[in-house]
């Protein structure tokens, strides 16, 4: 199913609109696979996509390649940037996607017959040739690609907060495993315990 129009369409049946960067992530995610060579929609997990937006583009990246959170084949690298880096999980090969800096204008002269700027972009978006549209940079990960996946079946408890950690997640301090929100700063500040449960001991 390498049909844009097919691809648009389901990432649209997530949003109820389709936009201009849901076309830029289906048109990277169909680009960074060919660039790998790896058939999309994937069946398997080998295409591995790290998206460094979330939100619209997203969709896009997901429907065309079927990379996804929930089948731990994409992962969000939040830069607030249209961007992703495919990963062939087998090789370690991967390769950085992006629009050209001058996307946004030279679209418009991919829909001449488009008067507002949103849907000249949308439509020449879809129809600009990918020499025109994006830049692809082969890159390597500072992370191996084996960590990033890591193996599923470990579980581990922090020392200090006792809750389980997943996936090699954690963090080790002198000989003892942390979690990383109690090794590190925290995305999150723990405020006044609303509700404890009864079995607890407080
Ligand atoms: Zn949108
Ligand atoms: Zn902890």
């Amino acid at each position: 199913m390498n049909d844009l129009q097919a691809i648009l369409d389901l990432s649209s049946s997530w949003h109820k609109h389709l936009c201009p960067r849901q076309v830029l992530g289906a048109r990277l995610g169909l680009a960074g696979a060919a660039a790998l060579g790896l058939a999309i929609p994937q069946r398997d997990k080998r295409l591995l996509a790290l998206v460094e937006t979330d939100g619209c583009f997203a969709s896009g990246v997901e429907a065309a390649t079927g990379c996804s959170m929930h089948h731990r084949t994409m992962r969000l690298e939040d830069y607030g940037k249209i961007g992703v880096t495919f990963v062939d999980v087998k090789t370690g090969t991967a390769v950085r996607l992006s629009p050209q800096l001058d996307v946004r204008q030279k679209a418009l002269d991919y829909a001449p017959e488009e008067k507002k700027h949103y849907f000249a972009q949308l439509i020449g978006y879809q129809r600009m040739p990918d020499a025109e549209l994006l830049t692809i940079q082969p890159v390597r990960l500072t992370t191996p690609v084996a960590k990033i996946v890591s193996r599923p079946v470990v579980r581990v408890n922090c020392a200090a907060c006792g809750e389980e950690i997943i996936n090699e997640r954690e963090v080790m301090h002198d000989g003892q495993i942390y979690c990383q929100s109690c090794a590190h700063d925290a995305y999150y500040q723990a405020d006044v315990l609303l509700f404890q449960p009864l079995n607890i001991a407080s």
